[in-house]
């Protein structure tokens, strides 16, 4: 994979999937702004990407809010000049059967997974396509494609990032800026490790691989996706998960 001085933004970088691709594309040279909720999470991250001898910067945004993300991506580009890629990672669960379901739920998961990506890409996305030049790179889930029982808002939100994505390629396609869409399966982080032991055990026998993914099998799709040789891919869905969603 090659990488001409490019700047990434990874949200959700502070911990799981987020974090390995920050890693990965720091490691390819890539300049990183790691993005998470807490301060003390993602500027962790990038205090060790520097530590290693990569190049990295912290950022603390709420992406469940738009005018925060506004006035991140501002002055992201302010300071850079220019951002070459957008990783829309952060994502949470707030699992229940629709019956249980409250309105709180619904709209925090959307706003969280779904309407973040709205944002980041509508305030990173034009300068992608005035500089003729950008990889956007939406991690989404497998339940975007298949639906979850107790999942609604999610699979709404990662089914929505997934058309949304298709949408921006076709918009920004003949400005050279690709959109496309990794779906991971289960794959160990603390999201996962949340599931109760049966719940663990039945998702398994799903899996053709008999096992969980690990981040590095997500962030080495991702980093792909966001290198200079991924430039006549786009609009396109990527499932990672052992064979699961075949
Ligand atoms: P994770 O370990 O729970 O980490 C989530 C990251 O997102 C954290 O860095 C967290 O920030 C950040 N985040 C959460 N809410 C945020 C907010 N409002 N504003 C800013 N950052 C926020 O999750 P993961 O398992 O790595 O999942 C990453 C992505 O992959 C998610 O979109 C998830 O839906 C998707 N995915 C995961 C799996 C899986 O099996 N793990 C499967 C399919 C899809 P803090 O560090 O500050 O808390």
């Amino acid at each position: 994979m090659t990488f001409k001085e490019r700047t990434a933004i990874v949200t959700g970088a502070g911990r799981g999937i987020g974090k390995g691709i920050a890693e990965v594309l720091a490691a390819n040279g890539v300049s990183v702004i790691c993005v998470s909720k807490s301060e003390s999470s993602c500027g962790a991250v990038a205090a060790a990407i520097t530590a290693a001898g990569g190049k990295a910067r912290a950022m603390a945004v709420d992406v469940s809010d738009g005018a925060a993300i506004s006035a991140a991506a501002e002055t992201l580009l302010k300071e850079f000049g220019k951002i070459d890629i957008l990783v829309n990672n952060a994502g949470i669960t707030r699992d229940g059967l629709l019956a249980r379901m409250s309105e709180e739920d619904w709209n925090l998961v959307i706003q969280t997974n779904l309407t973040s990506c709205f944002h980041w890409t509508k305030a990173i996305g034009w300068p992608m396509c005035r500089a003729r030049y950008g990889r956007i790179v939406n991690i989404a889930s497998v339940v975007g494609l298949v639906g979850n029982a107790g999942q609604a808002n999610y699979a709404a939100a990662k089914g929505g990032m997934i058309s949304f994505t298709k949408s921006v390629a076709k918009e920004f396609a003949r400005r050279s800026v690709t959109a496309n869409v990794v779906a991971p399966g289960f794959i160990k982080t603390d999201m996962t490790a949340t599931l109760s032991e049966d719940v663990q055990k039945a998702a398994q026998q799903l899996i053709p691989m008999q096992r969980f993914g690990e981040v590095a099998d997500i962030a080495h799709m991702a980093a792909f996706l966001a290198s200079e040789e991924a430039g006549y891919v786009t609009g396109q869905v990527f499932t990672v998960d052992g064979g699961m969603a075949m």
